[in-house]
């Protein structure tokens, strides 16, 4: 598993005759200014170009520690790299039997990832589609759906809570995280679990399908 990725993409300026070099965001037109989040970034920056650590590494839930050094932020690529799986023909996802999934419904499959330090769950839909592809029906279900999983997993005794994710950095196809937080262990609250997961041991393949086909069974969902 990667990094959490930012919370937005660069690209081109919504708004029906976008210029190439477009001015600045204002109401009318609002956008995510990249130049200008660069040239934020090297203005907070310090003498050697680098953010300082402190808020994050100082942290409770950070899992390292020792002198740290930021990364510094490279130079945005446009246009960006082509994701895995972006057609249906070379889609992982789509290729993936029934057989995989705990779950399956018209619309929807529900998986568990082995090989995670706590219990990892995926929703996909069948179709290939990402996120904003969803027509209203499907985001109807999709919400009714991740209400279900994170019931059912928050059900599981041991669990504290259900974290739920959608990154889409990597695979096209859409598909969202459910990370089971393990009760009690504090320091794995919060956005730095995805992190943690790539340091702990992963659970027995045995308990990780147990505690999926649990979640599985108790899913409420009437077939539509
Ligand atoms: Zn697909």
């Amino acid at each position: 598993m990667t990094t959490p990725p930012p919370d937005a993409t660069p690209g081109p300026p919504p708004g029906p005759t976008p210029g190439p070099t477009p001015g600045p965001a204002s109401a009318k037109h609002p956008r995510l200014d990249i130049r200008a989040f660069v040239e934020r970034v090297a203005a907070a920056a310090g003498p050697d170009g680098r953010l300082s650590p402190a808020q994050v590494a100082d942290a409770e839930i950070f899992p390292f520690e020792g002198p740290l050094r930021v990364k510094e932020l490279a130079a945005p690529v446009e246009p960006e790299p082509a994701r895995a799986g972006e057609s249906a023909t070379d889609c992982h996802n789509c290729a993936l039997p029934d057989t995989t999934y705990l779950w399956t419904s018209t619309h929807w499959r529900l998986r568990i990832l082995e090989g995670r330090a706590v219990p990892t769950l995926m929703l996909e839909p069948r179709a290939h589609l990402d996120l904003a592809d969803l027509d209203d029906r499907a985001a109807r279900e999709l919400g009714a759906l991740t209400v279900a999983v994170a019931r059912a997993l928050e059900a599981v005794p041991g669990v504290a809570r259900a974290h739920v994710h959608r990154w889409g950095d990597g695979a096209a196809h859409l598909h969202i995280w459910f990370f089971g937080r393990p009760a009690g262990l504090l320091q794995l609250r919060g956005s730095c679990l995805p992190d943690w997961l790539d340091l702990l041991p992963p659970l027995p393949a045995e308990s990780a399908q147990a505690i999926g086909e649990h979640v599985a069974q108790a899913l409420h969902w009437p077939e539509r």
